[in-house]
């Protein structure tokens, strides 16, 4: 048996962070992963994710706007850009909630019409008359990247990371927890799980019940010309967003779409979903070809409230910053969940 200060379950997004934050704070960690990283079948995967400020809630433009210096001093530290600021576009019903949280943390924005939309971000095509929130600190979180970075650092600064381990039971003891996998066993003052959709079965095993569905949602990509594309997400039921995402087109995305699905089950692409986006294109984007260029599935862990799970049991820190809205987050989530596993 393997003794540490702490074990993180899951190498998606929020265990990489996580493992980076505890090795930071001068702990031993270990990161265990079932699969390689970078693998399909989570959340995590993919060469893009959007960010943005803009939020109905207060809170999560100020979450954003402490995330996205923390994802400078990442991009810092790792040589590489992994936000690429584009500015963002809302629309829908409900829009000047957006503007009003956004104003109450101080942070820009601009209401403009369709026409100017056209104007500026030319493949976009709204009705001139729109109403259209524009945010200039959006952008695109390079996902795959972002992952590699947590990693790399989480390395430099002493983490083992074990890819292709899953961990088969939780045994809490009085002053530890027992990690089991077919590889060996691991001892830490705490472990984190951050398993994404599989983070429910895992913890029910040890009478923690996550009050999570999880489901399996389809994105597709466009071929377009994106150099003058930004974020996009047109609110509504249900909303649907778009980004650039560099080598592969504008990636469309339906938000809460997809059917309730086990992540060990195989991941068929949603037909109809792809259908709905092709039209959605087609309506709000000029020369773009209505056909995708390719789509694929991911996995978003939902809480009822599209709220995140952060909390501690007993010595077990549990992670679920899903709902298809987390990926921004990392860098501050890695860091508060490495906090609850130290204190
Ligand atoms: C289609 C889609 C679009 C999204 N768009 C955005 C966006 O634009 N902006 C945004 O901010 N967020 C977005 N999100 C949300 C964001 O991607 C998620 O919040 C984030 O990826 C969750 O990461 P995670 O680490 O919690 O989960 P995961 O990435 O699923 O990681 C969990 C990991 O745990 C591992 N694991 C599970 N069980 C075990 C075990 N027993 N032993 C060892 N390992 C185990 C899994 O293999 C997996 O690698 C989107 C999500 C999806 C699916």
């Amino acid at each position: 048996m393997k003794r540490v200060d702490h074990v993180v379950v899951g190498g998606g997004i929020m265990g990489s962070a996580t493992t980076r934050a505890l090795s930071k704070l001068g702990k031993k960690v270990v990161l265990l992963e079932q699969f390689r990283l970078g693998h399909k079948r989570g959340s995590s995967h993919g060469r893009t994710r959007i960010f943005r400020f803009s939020y109905p809630d207060a809170m999560y433009v100020a979450m954003a706007q402490e995330s996205l210096e923390l994802w400078r001093d990442l991009e810092r530290e790792a040589g590489t850009e992994l936000v690429h600021t584009t500015g963002g576009l809302d629309i829908g019903p409900r829009v000047a909630e957006n503007a009003r949280a956004l104003e109450e943390r101080g942070a820009g924005y601009e209401w403009i019409d369709g026409s100017t939309v056209r104007d500026r971000f030319p493949p976009l095509s709204l009705p001139a008359d729109a109403e259209v929130l524009f945010q200039p600190d959006s952008g695109v979180i390079y996902a795959d990247a972002a992952i590699a970075s947590f990693v790399t650092s989480a390395m430099d600064a002493g983490a083992d990371v074990i890819e292709e381990r899953q961990v088969i039971s939780i045994e809490p003891h009085a002053r530890s927890v027992i990690v089991r996998t077919p590889g060996g066993d691991f001892e830490g003052d705490s472990i984190v799980v951050t398993a994404g959709p599989w983070a429910k079965k895992l913890l029910a095993t040890i009478e923690i019940d996550l009050p999570v569905r999880p489901t399996r949602e389809t994105v597709a990509y466009f071929d377009c010309d994106t150099s003058s594309v930004p974020t996009f997400v047109e609110w509504g039921s249900p909303s649907v967003y778009s980004l650039p995402s560099p080598g592969q087109g504008l990636k469309v995305g339906e938000h809460i779409a997809g059917p309730v699905a086990d992540p060990d089950s195989d991941q068929p692409v949603d037909a109809q979903s792809v259908q709905r986006m092709s039209e959605w294109v087609t309506e709000r984007f000029t020369g773009v070809d209505a056909e995708p260029r390719f789509s694929e599935t991911c996995f978003y862990t939902n809480t009822k409230d599209e709220h995140f799970i952060l909390e501690r049991h007993g010595d077990i820190v549990v992670g679920s910053p899903c709902s298809g809205h987390g990926f921004k987050f990392a860098p501050l989530i890695g860091r508060r969940l490495a906090e609850f596993a130290v204190d």
